[in-house]
């Protein structure tokens, strides 16, 4: 029997990669999608390969309607009709106070954060359908604690694009729940990952993990199996939800 096909944004690194690999261990044949990063997102297929699984690596910005396009055309004709989507891909640049942030930076985030997830769902949507021919799926999005908390520090553009990710996992979920399609979403708090380091603070868990009832900050693991649980039949009368990987916070 074919696999279940899973893409991935952001697959390369951190909580993306590490969703690839235990999607992979769950039995899904798995594309991982990178922007720049191609050396770090083809060992992450070599080693679902290695393993016994199936995965592929493919370039492609999502916020970037063309190379959407392409990307999810290449996923039908080599891994076959997608049925999972992560929309994971996702950037924070560095801190700054919103009285010197300009509006070419809350473009470029909400571009990758918003716009990026809103053109894979539309694909995702146009080949899972049951209005369209399709078996159904399942999406889940990339959201913050920060759409529900701010911070912590200054990221107002961020916090801005998670908001509107957690507005748009609620409406999809409405629109496609009689296609067949589930769409939630996961909100990590602080996950040791490189995102801390291209937002301009290396270190960052580290410094706020006190403020975490838990007292620490997350793995990138611990986010995957919780994307896992809500792609997964276990989880296949939730759609429009939330799961908060957060520590507490
Ligand atoms: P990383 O910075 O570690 O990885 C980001 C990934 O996104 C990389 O694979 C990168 O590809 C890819 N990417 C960035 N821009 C694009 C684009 N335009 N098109 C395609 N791929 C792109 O991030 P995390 O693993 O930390 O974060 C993953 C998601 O989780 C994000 O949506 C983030 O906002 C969210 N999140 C993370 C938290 C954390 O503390 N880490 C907390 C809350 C939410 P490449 O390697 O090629 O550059």
């Amino acid at each position: 029997m074919s696999k279940p096909v899973m893409i991935v944004t952001g697959g390369s690194r951190g909580i993306g990669a590490a969703t690839a690999l235990l999607a992979a261990e769950r039995g899904y044949a798995v594309c991982v999608n990178y922007l720049h990063n191609r050396s770090a997102a083809e060992a992450v297929v070599a080693a679902i390969c290695d393993a016994g699984g199936e995965a592929l690596a493919l370039a492609g910005d999502v916020a970037v309607e063309a190379d959407v396009m392409a990307l999810f055309q290449s996923v039908d004709s080599q891994l076959g009709k997608v049925t999972a989507l992560v929309n994971n891909a996702g950037i924070l640049e560095r801190q700054m106070r919103v009285e010197e942030m300009d509006v070419a930076r809350l473009q470029r985030v909400l571009n990758t954060n918003v716009i990026g997830s809103f053109l894979c769902a539309r694909e995702a949507v146009r080949r899972m359908s049951t209005r369209f021919g399709g078996s159904g799926g399942a999406i889940v999005n990339l959201s913050s604690m920060a759409a529900k908390l701010g911070g912590p520090g200054e990221y107002v553009d961020y916090a801005a694009s998670k908001g509107a990710i957690d507005a748009m996992t609620v409406g999809l979920a409405k629109e496609v729940a009689d296609q067949g399609i589930r769409v939630n979403a996961v909100r990590p708090g602080v996950i040791y990952t490189e995102i801390h380091a291209s937002g301009g603070e290396p270190g960052r868990v580290e410094r706020v993990k006190d403020s975490v009832p838990m007292r620490r900050g997350g793995n990138a693991e611990e986010v995957a199996r919780a994307v896992l649980w809500l792609l997964s039949e276990e989880a296949s009368y939730c759609t429009g939800t939330f799961i908060d990987v957060s520590g507490g916070r």
